[in-house]
């Protein structure tokens, strides 16, 4: 069973490690972001409520991203493992999350922090909003995205490292460098391969 956690400030590069580990492990890599872009491109009542808070680097509130969690994972396909990618966030959403594993009777096997220095990410995140003109990519909206980053969602890897379930991944380097970190601290932490 590979049930996972990708935490790490915005630019760390959670997304592309979601895509690598998905195919690794053979789960389905659920992002938060990319639920909520999607639901903005095609107008939709979520994507509604939530564009003006991804907009402004916020937070969308977590009653919203809270049910967009509780729903996606109760599909079949999460069954056997998934990775979640930004998510949880907040306190709140942890909360929720531990409500929504322990009524499955399951619980989290790892939880990955992938780190990078603050000027590397705000590099990384300028030069991504030049190739794909993110809408919130701007440079003050990157500052506001990591405030709140540090103000609600640092916190909770004491949370986790208080239950010993932290992998803390050094996110700089090669994607297939910082993947096969990943892949191996998974496997020194259950001593089990992922293929
Ligand atoms: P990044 O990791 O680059 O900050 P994401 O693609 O993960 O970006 O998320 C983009 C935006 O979607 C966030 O800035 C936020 O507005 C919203 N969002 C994503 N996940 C959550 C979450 N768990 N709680 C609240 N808002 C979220």
């Amino acid at each position: 069973m590979s049930r996972f956690l990708l935490i790490g400030p915005p630019g760390a590069g959670k997304g592309t490690q979601a895509e690598q580990l998905s195919l690794a492990f053979k789960i389905p890599a659920i992002s938060t972001g990319d639920i909520f872009r999607h639901n903005v491109k095609n107008e939709t009542e979520l994507g509604k409520k939530a564009k003006a808070f991804m907009d402004r680097g916020e937070y969308v509130p977590d009653s919203l991203t809270n049910d967009l969690v509780r729903d996606r994972l109760s599909q079949s396909d999460v069954a056997d493992g998934f990775l979640l990618d930004g998510y949880p966030r907040t306190a709140e959403q942890v909360t929720e999350l531990d409500a929504i594993l322990a009524a499955a009777e399951t619980k989290l096997d790892a939880v990955i922090l992938l780190t990078a220095d603050t000027d590397e990410v705000v590099r990384r995140l300028l030069g991504r909003a030049q190739e794909q003109g993110r809408a919130d990519d701007t440079e003050d909206v990157i500052r506001r995205r990591l405030e709140v980053y540090e103000e609600q969602t640092a916190p909770l890897i004491d949370i986790y490292a208080g239950r010993g379930q932290v992998l803390r991944i050094d996110g700089l380097g090669e994607v297939a460098e910082v993947t096969s970190r990943i892949v191996e601290a998974l496997e020194r932490q259950s001593g089990t391969s992922s293929r």
